[in-house]
């Protein structure tokens, strides 16, 4: 809407000068100097509509304000839900802006750790086998006994893009994840940490849960190595609330910008990437007890033409 305005604006200025020229007292003056004035305007014309162009994609993005439609708080015309209830907000470029990413990052690691108190006996399900293709987060036995691990390979995918990731400006970074099974609620409250130490997969086989399992677990983050803090190592700041499968739906789409650009910064500090992941589970400071979702993994694989796992889009 801004546009053509500005850019009348844009070239009203750039013919001032001209018209204002100490030539222009007579009629006959100010027609030849059109008619000078017109090959070079034409000629000139493109560049200016280019400079607009430019100028207004410069300016920044979160500059106009929107309001969330649930809770009437203000917010970033580009944000995806709203920071005070954390409804999605409602827009149909949000899932044509997340396809839009520069380096799309599908390839990683991950792992869906449990507490023993969330086991079940039965399926020795707090081993790691390393293969799942769906697994859970959220509330069982506990606030938070269901957690999942993900790291993607960024360098990877940014190599495979052919894109540097040295002085990479992360303008925005989408997670998306996939739920296979909402439980009994419409939507759970999550929170994503940055993990501080890596942790090991698992090399097992879907659903096998041997007895000396080589990937990470509730208190291990590889064989042998114990997590400082049970159930995974990971800063308290910066955090990013999320609703998984609000509403029933059936993908969720996170700006995860704030801790992806931590890692990037760190990057640009001591030029070594060091990205242990992230770790998801259930925001315990949002609402009460409300059981878990099951999501896909990075093992899950296409159905039909859409990708089930997990998601990074960076623009
Ligand atoms: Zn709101």
């Amino acid at each position: 809407m801004l546009k053509p305005d500005n850019h009348q604006r844009r070239q009203n200025l750039s013919k001032r000068p001209e018209n204002l020229a100490p030539l222009s007292g007579s009629k006959s003056m100010n027609a030849k100097v059109e008619s000078i004035m017109h090959p070079i305007l034409r000629r000139f014309l493109p560049i200016l509509l280019l400079c607009g162009l430019f100028i207004i994609n410069m300016a920044p993005d979160a500059e106009a304000l929107t309001r969330c439609g649930d809770c009437q708080y203000p917010v970033a015309s580009d944000a995806l839900t709203c920071p005070k209830c954390l409804r999605k907000l409602k827009w149909p470029i949000i899932p044509e802006r997340s396809r839009s990413a520069r380096v799309v990052v599908r390839t990683g690691s991950d792992a869906f750790i449990r507490h023993p108190h969330a086991r079940v006996r039965q399926y020795r399900d707090d081993r790691n086998s390393g293969d799942d293709q769906i697994g859970h987060i959220g509330s069982w036995g506990g606030p938070t006994t269901l957690r999942y691990l993900l790291r993607f390979d960024i360098p990877r995918a940014f190599a495979m893009a052919q894109v540097d990731m040295k002085g990479f400006n992360v303008r925005r970074a989408l997670l998306k994840l996939c739920v296979a099974d909402h439980g009994q609620y419409a939507g759970l409250p999550i929170r994503i940490y940055l993990l501080t130490r890596p942790f090991a997969e698992g090399t097992g086989i879907a659903g096998v849960r041997e007895q000396d399992h080589d990937g990470c677990d509730w208190y291990h983050s590889a064989p042998l190595m114990v997590w400082h803090r049970e159930g995974g190592d990971y800063a308290e700041k910066p955090s990013i609330p999320a609703i998984l499968g609000e509403d029933g739906e059936n993908e969720t789409i996170i700006d995860i910008t704030e801790l992806i650009r931590a890692r990037f910064d760190e990057y640009e500090k001591t030029g070594i990437w060091n990205d242990p992941g992230l770790l998801i589970m259930r925001d315990v400071s949002r609402y009460g007890y409300r059981g878990y979702v099951t999501i896909y993994s990075l093992e899950a694989s296409f159905i039909g033409q859409s990708v089930r796992s997990p998601e990074l889009f960076i623009h």
